[in-house]
């Protein structure tokens, strides 16, 4: 397989440092190919401003969609961005690899997604009217490749358990499992999570490190969460609401968007 590393750490010798340079081993190991994308030593430019759009006129408006949307259907993106879509379009599976800050991932991460993500690309793929609302949420451009997060947290695995005061793991990575990779088409496999990690000691590194080896020998084979589909018949189309009778009509979450979900009575 190719497999696409898109690294969002300031710090080469950190945890997150080591832990990517044992999975992209562990990978090649298996024979798979491995491609960086490495956010801070390339210095990627995590704002959208203007300054992608070079083509318009510069005192035009900027409306971010519309522009988006033409520079990507006129080949008229910067080459940073389409670099990278050269290379997710090249790869089988993607990993983004960060720590968690602030409940979420580094802004430069989320300014790769703000730019690479272009409209046509990730976003208004496919016919949008009132009976069909785009190829999106298992459907999309990257449709048929596999998207895995690798996460380090300060956090205890118990502060972010059902009950933990964090909330669930899940439902944090939600809109990066659900909204940015499942969006475009992917299948998103479960996170590998390295929690309470910042006193680490040996023995600890090696017990993740060894984890993270048995997920990286499963990356192909391992079932992937199982998101409903948008236009697989389970929504109702333009409300986007779940149909009546799916899920459990108590329930108003996250948890509601997985196939098996407890069915109404
Ligand atoms: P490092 O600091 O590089 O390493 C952590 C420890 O791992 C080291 O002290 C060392 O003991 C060990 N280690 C490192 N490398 C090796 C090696 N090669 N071999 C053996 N041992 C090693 N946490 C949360 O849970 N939720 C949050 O919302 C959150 N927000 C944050 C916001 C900010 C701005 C910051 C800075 C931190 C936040 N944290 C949060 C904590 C953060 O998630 C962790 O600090 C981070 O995940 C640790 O990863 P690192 O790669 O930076 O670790």
């Amino acid at each position: 397989m190719k497999v696409l590393l898109v690294f969002a750490h300031p710090e080469p010798r950190s945890l997150n440092g080591a832990l990517r340079d044992i999975a992209i081993k562990e990978l090649e190991a298996q024979g798979h190919e491995v491609r960086i994308s490495d956010l801070y030593a390339d210095r990627w430019k995590s704002e959208v401003n203007h300054a992608d759009f070079r083509s318009r006129a510069p005192d035009a408006r900027l409306k971010v969609a519309k522009a988006s949307g033409e520079a990507f259907a006129t080949n008229a993106l910067t080459e940073d961005v389409k670099a990278e879509h050269e290379k997710l379009l090249w790869a089988d599976v993607l990993i983004l690899q960060f720590p968690l800050w602030w409940y979420s991932m580094p802004a430069i991460l989320k300014g790769w997604v703000d730019r690479v993500y272009a409209y046509g690309f990730a976003y208004g793929v496919g016919e949008h009217s009132d009976k069909y609302w785009g190829n999106r949420f298992g459907e999309g451009t990257l449709a048929g490749k596999r998207a895995m997060l690798l996460v380090t947290t300060g956090g205890w695995e118990e502060h972010y358990s059902a009950r933990g005061i964090n909330g669930p793991i899940d439902d944090l990575l939600f809109p990066i499992n659900h909204g940015i990779l499942f969006y475009p088409g992917y299948d998103v496999l479960p996170p590998f999570v390295a929690y309470r990690v910042d006193r680490l000691d040996e023995p600890g590194f090696h017990v993740v490190a060894e984890r993270l080896r048995e997920r990286m020998r499963t990356l192909g084979s391992m079932p992937p969460i199982p998101y409903r589909r948008q236009n697989g018949g389970d929504y109702v189309i333009p409300s986007l609401q779940l149909r009546p009778g799916l899920g459990d009509p108590n329930a108003n979450g996250f948890a509601l968007h997985l196939n098996g979900a407890k069915a109404a009575d």
